[in-house]
């Protein structure tokens, strides 16, 4: 497979190298930053723990860099990126590029120092405290905050989000993507620089200004980006990458005329340097004509979530404007069918001419794990099926021989690549006719309730016999080192099935006792048995595979190995009945069924393409109904369904919405509404708003539902008072994901505050999230004074 690589002389399309005269270059817009062994996290956590020096963990960088530019060279890359990798974040590090550290980082100006870009990250007294799977939190470990933390897009990877002050100044802070480019080029490696384009960056930021308009900063930050890219051109950069994925989102007309004035200002800064605007995540849309009339050299587009906007472009698009189609998903982990790619592009290829078009994957390869080859235990079938980052490479080098005119050589490759997709689609392990016609059955008495809400507030109340202000938590209670050890050691087969379920049971049991020695009211069995709140159930369905070494950056040297959903998906026995049981067989107070829900198990895990998303939600809340009822047969008075993913899977444009929403909630409903009127269902979502989606939370129907609202102080409950949202609500009392202990006033203020939103008779006493990531230490009192605050409350109201 392996590429020499031939400098051609400068044609539009260039940079460095590419395959030969004739061939179509490809590019990645970037690869994954973390090792194949995960080496960027060894390295960072033993930088932090204070085990290694900055520069150990910098020589691992540049390691890590080299590897990446290499591997990327011998398989065919002609157009190499450089400035993709990151310590953390590229968010984090354009913020820093262009001095936008809040003041009380303590910088001074100047280069921004390792340790001050460290404390940005995660705070200046280590760990950024992640209280659940969520981590949108700031942290919140004394020192320095870190700075707040949000998803990027609709990935689930979570970007640093700029803060900018009202007097904001910007000055060119770091050096990085020139060291980058010069590092690379110092290996013989011509690259092209990424950077994060102005107007993207300014709009993920936020101010201190309560008025904040990203754009009012533009003018004072384009001259760093100016003074930026002359330097690059001066190092001998011909070509600069620029993301702006804000493209593929709702803009103002104001927002469009402002990238009109940031590209003509940026492509005037360097003449000779090219840009390409690359644009992800989606369609251009409405703003097709603004992306068309900037002067830029080169457009990326995403043709894999958008490909119909490929025709729009072709008969707008300058002659001179090069294209990179962007035809390989850079966001999935399937093999593509490169015959039918080829057929598409072919034409385009030709209207076009092969010096105006690059091949790209849709987007950045960060999102996707890294290589296939490291996947030595999965199903032989199954693993023919996918690709990584590196084997997406191989495809684009496919495509790029079939449309250079040297499909000869490729023709093995291009069948093999037929062939998979051929299997895959008659494998009978992607199809269960007991699945498909469950889901033809699926009518609207299966997602609806019997009873109204009201009616059914009563039977639970007789049944539950709760007081007011009713107490519980929302699952999980401390994950000790001591219940991680044992799951290792019996992952390890190094702990008995039968020593390690006693283990379980000790912690399950002295969790109990706890809870009714502290006076919860409705308790729940604390999860101790669970590594994850998606892969604990995806390892119990049919249709799911797991990784060996799949992992995908979440945040900083947080790495995700998502669940990969391949086929229908069915749940052949119970997956948590026996843990209720027991648990339940403990005590007389209520405990609580406690399952993850259709659309979060969906948003956290690679899916399939082959049908549409919204049929394989479907298909789980079939498996979690299937759950839902035998809990409720095994005698479960309170179900719950947590939805923590449930707002993040919204569509970057507006006019989706509602068609998501419409089957994220159609598939809760399935889920949860499989039980009689008396059995509570229960619902969770962490920190979200609620404004703009009360309708869809109020469809639910969820008979209660828990919140984080305890930072917000409440506020978060305005969208349920002005909606009248008429059943329960659990707002968060105690914040998770700080240490610290709340007093009894803290939590009777905020039930108050609570009152002020919603009737007495709606609301619950409950924590934020679960307590998995918390001690035993903090979450003793906390829980004692939580206790206390809803006994304040019953005797005051
Ligand atoms: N039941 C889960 C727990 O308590 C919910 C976690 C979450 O919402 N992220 O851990
Ligand atoms: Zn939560």
């Amino acid at each position: 497979q392996a590429a020499v690589c031939v400098r051609l002389p400068p044609a539009p399309n260039s940079i460095g190298c590419a395959m030969s005269e004739r061939s179509i270059p490809v590019s990645t817009l970037g690869v994954p930053r973390i090792g194949r062994r995960r080496e960027l996290k060894l390295a960072l956590e033993s930088h932090w723990s204070g085990k290694s020096s900055a520069e150990t963990l910098l020589q691992t960088a540049r390691e890590l860099r080299a590897e990446n530019w290499k591997e990327q060279r011998d398989r065919g890359v002609a157009i190499i990126p450089s400035n993709d990798f990151s310590l953390y974040d590229q968010v984090l590090d354009t913020s820093v590029m262009v001095g936008a550290v809040p003041a009380d980082y303590g910088w001074q100006g100047g280069p921004v120092p390792l340790e001050v870009y460290f404390a940005m990250a995660r705070g200046s007294q280590g760990s950024r405290d992640a209280g659940c799977e969520h981590p949108g939190h700031p942290g919140h470990s004394g020192g320095h905050k870190a700075q707040e933390m949000t998803k990027w897009f609709d990935t689930n990877y979570h970007y640093m989000v700029p803060a900018f002050s009202d007097d904001q100044v910007f000055a060119l802070s770091s050096t990085k993507p020139l060291d980058e480019f010069l590092e690379a080029k110092a290996l013989g490696i011509h690259t092209r620089p990424v950077l994060l384009g102005p107007i993207t960056f300014l709009k993920l930021g936020k101010s201190s200004d309560a008025g904040y308009d990203p754009l009012a900063l533009l003018p004072r930050l384009l001259p760093v980006y100016e003074e930026l890219l002359r330097k690059l051109k001066e190092a001998g950069a011909d070509w600069v990458q620029i993301d702006e994925p804000a493209l593929v989102t709702d803009l103002i007309p104001n927002e469009q005329d402002a990238y009109r004035l940031a590209y003509r200002k940026l492509a005037a800064a360097a003449p000779d340097l090219r840009i390409m605007l690359a644009t992800y995540f989606g369609g251009l849309g409405g703003n097709l004509e603004t992306a068309l009339s900037l002067p830029v050299a080169g457009l990326h587009l995403d043709l894999v979530r958008a490909p119909e906007q490929l025709d729009a472009v072709l008969a707008a698009a300058r002659p001179d404007l090069v294209l990179s189609l962007g035809v390989i998903n850079g966001r999935n982990i399937w093999r593509a069918d490169l015959a039918s790619l080829a057929d598409r592009l072919g034409p385009v290829v030709k209207a076009r001419g092969a010096a105006m078009v690059q091949l790209a994957p849709s987007c950045s390869l960060l999102h996707i794990p890294i290589d296939l080859e490291l996947e030595t235990t999965l199903d032989a079938d199954l693993r023919s099926w996918l690709a990584f980052a590196l084997q997406k490479m191989d495809e684009l080098h496919v495509l790029s021989d079939v449309l250079s005119g040297n499909g000869a050589d490729v023709a093995g490759a291009l069948k093999a690549a037929a062939d998979a997709v051929a299997a895959r689609h008659a494998s009978p392990k992607v199809s269960d006719p007991l699945v498909q016609g469950r889901m033809a059955r699926i009518n609207d008495e299966m997602k609806t309730r019997g009873a109204t809400f009201v009616e059914r507030q009563k039977l639970q109340a007789t049944r539950l016999g709760l007081p007011a202000f009713p107490t519980t938590t929302i699952g999980s209670f401390p994950q000790t080192p001591e219940v991680r050890k044992a799951r290792a050691a019996h992952a390890r087969g190094e702990l008995s099935f039968v020593d390690y379920d006693t283990f379980l049971k000790k912690e399950t049991e002295a969790t109990i006792r706890w809870q009714e020695d502290v006076g919860l009211d409705v308790l729940v069995h604390g999860e101790f048995e669970r590594n994850d709140m998606v892969q604990y159930f995806g390892e119990q369905l049919s249709g799911f595979a797991f990784t060996q070494h799949a992992w995908v950056q979440s945040y900083g040297s947080r790495y995700v190995r998502p669940p990969v959903i391949y086929g229908d998906v069915s749940r052949p026995t119970p997956m948590t009945v026996s843990w209720w049981q027991y648990a339940q067989s403990l005590t007389d107070r209520p405990v609580k069924g406690m399952l993850t829900g259709p659309v979060t198990i969906l948003n956290w895990s690679f899916v399939r393409d082959d049908i549409p998303r919204s049929e394989t939600c479907r298909q789980i809340a079939l498996a979690i109904r299937d759950e839902v009822r035998d809990l409720e047969a095994a005698g479960a008075r309170i179900i719950q369904i947590d939805e923590a993913a449930l707002r993040e899977g919204l569509p970057l444009r507006h006019a989706d919405w509602k068609h998501y929403l419409d089957w994220a909630v159609e598939s809760f409903r399935i889920s949860a509404s499989g039980v009689s009127d008396e059995t509570q269902i229960h619902t969770h979502m962490c920190y979200s708003e609620f404004n703009d989606i009360i309708d869809a939370i109020a469809a639910m129907d969820a008979d209660v539902i828990s919140i984080e609202t305890s930072r917000s102080r409440m506020e978060l409950l305005d969208a349920f008072k002005t909606f009248k949202y008429p059943n329960e609500i659990g707002p968060g009392v105690y914040d998770i994901h700080s240490p610290r202990v709340p007093e009894i006033g803290e939590m009777t203020a905020l039930l108050s505050l609570a009152r002020q939103r919603l009737a007495g008779e709606q609301i619950w006493v409950n924590p934020d999230c679960g307590l998995k990531t918390r001690k035993w230490d903090e979450v003793r009192p906390a829980l004692v004074n939580m206790v206390a605050a809803a006994r304040t409350m019953r005797t005051e109201n």
